[in-house]
């Protein structure tokens, strides 16, 4: 059964969560570096010819040679699945450094125009905003590329603007900002990782149920003992080898197997043993049947075969096989000889699976009365066609 409470450690998934955020972080992370130059485009179409060129120039390979490593890591990165234990250092560094990179525009192309500046802290603050969606499964990041950007804006802010007394204002104005913004993306992302864990739970309570259910299955079809089938798997089978092999006109056989003296061996060695020579019997008839053909526990120790395909003559040959099978193979430790009495049926139109397995037990009954260690094959005189075998050795 699945236990829910003793899984609990298990399904929790916080680490697992944060681990996914981590992973679709980068992924994210990488779109967005790839529109940055949109962002290059708008503050140089702007500022070309209202700031220095040299200045612009230089910010411009700093920041396109930077892009470039960046990029190059984060591939590298995502070769194999990042791992937020080993890699948050280096991504949080590297946001860091982009955040201070784009900080540093304000260096190059502020403090020359009053509108430019203006500009320049409004794309600033639309950089910012752009960003934070891909920060939303990271959050942590968010501070960092944050911080970057903040510290260097500031920096830029107040070397350049303090001839204006509006440097002061920017950066106060930027921080609030940034304050704001980090208010309210963590409520957000808080959601969105319980939606991952919860993602996660939800996908590993499906496959343990899953499991239970196959658990469960091959458990209500399987005898314990011999890890054979059981009575309710072979009543099921053999009803649908009825309806199939009167739909198709093909015809199976049916072997019901006891094992002679049996109760000797329970009275002589204890049910321990008998259980075992159980088990050495299954494991003789088992070993002489094809991939399609089924063999259960019928009862105590008796087992039935299903034959699909066959015919009377083939199923006595199996039937024969396994006869010998188990007569040339003792159970050991304690040594002790088995034999068996085999009753063979074939179905024949129109039979009922009851009326199938009886015919195959009377020929067991009969097998027994003539002396046991013996194959019979049944005459059902209203459905069988073929001469009657009433017993054979081969
Ligand atoms: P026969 O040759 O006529 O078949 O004689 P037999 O002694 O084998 O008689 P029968 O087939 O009636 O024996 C069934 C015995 O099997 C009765 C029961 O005590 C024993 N038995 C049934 N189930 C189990 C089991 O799971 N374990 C053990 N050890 N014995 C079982
Ligand atoms: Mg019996
Ligand atoms: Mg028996």
């Amino acid at each position: 059964m699945l236990d829910i409470r003793q899984n609990n450690h298990k399904l929790s998934f916080e680490y697992e969560a944060r681990q996914v955020g981590f992973q679709q972080f980068i992924q994210t992370l990488l779109r967005t570096l790839l529109i940055a130059p949109l962002g290059w485009i708008l503050i140089i179409s702007l500022a070309f010819g209202v700031a220095p060129l040299d200045k612009l120039l230089a910010w411009s390979i700093w920041f396109f040679v930077s892009l470039i490593i960046i990029l190059f890591f984060l591939n590298q990165l995502l070769k194999k699945p990042p791992d937020i234990n080993k890699n948050q250092t280096f991504v949080l560094f590297i946001v860091a450094y982009y955040g201070l990179l784009w900080g540093m525009m304000a260096y190059g192309a502020m403090g020359y125009d009053v509108v430019l500046d203006s500009w320049v802290l409004t794309i600033l603050v639309g950089i910012v905003s752009v960003n934070l969606p891909s920060y939303i499964t990271f959050p942590k990041a968010f501070y960092f590329l944050v911080f970057g950007m903040w510290l260097s804006t500031t920096l830029s802010v107040l070397l350049i603007l303090d001839r204006y007394d509006l440097g002061w204002k920017a950066v106060f104005g930027i921080l609030i900002y940034v304050i704001s913004l980090l208010y309210v993306v963590k409520p957000i992302s808080n959601r969105v990782l319980e939606g991952i864990r919860m993602q996660l739970l939800n996908k590993s309570l499906a496959e343990e149920l899953q499991k239970s259910l196959k658990t469960v299955s091959h458990q209500a079809n399987t005898d314990a003992l011999t890890g054979l089938h059981n009575r309710h798997a072979l009543n099921k089978s053999l009803e649908e080898l009825i309806v199939k092999g009167e739909r198709r006109r093909n015809t199976f056989s049916l072997l019901m197997i006891d094992i002679d003296f049996f109760k000797d061996i329970n009275d002589k060695y204890g049910h321990g043993v008998g259980d075992k020579a159980i088990q050495h019997v299954a494991m003789c008839i088992s070993g002489q049947l094809r991939d399609d053909d089924m063999c259960a526990r019928f009862g105590g120790e008796e087992f039935v075969v299903l034959l699909p395909n066959t015919s009377t003559t083939e199923a006595m040959y199996v039937a024969e096989r396994i006869r010998k099978a188990v007569e040339v193979t003792p159970m050991q430790n304690p040594f002790q000889p088995m034999t068996l009495s085999i009753g063979v049926a074939t179905h024949q139109y129109g039979m009922t699976s009851e009326m199938l397995l009886k015919a195959a037990d009377d020929e067991v009954y009969v097998a027994k009365a003539n002396g046991r260690n013996q194959v019979r094959v049944s005459e059902t005189d209203t459905f069988n066609t073929l001469p009657k075998i009433n017993e054979m050795h081969i």
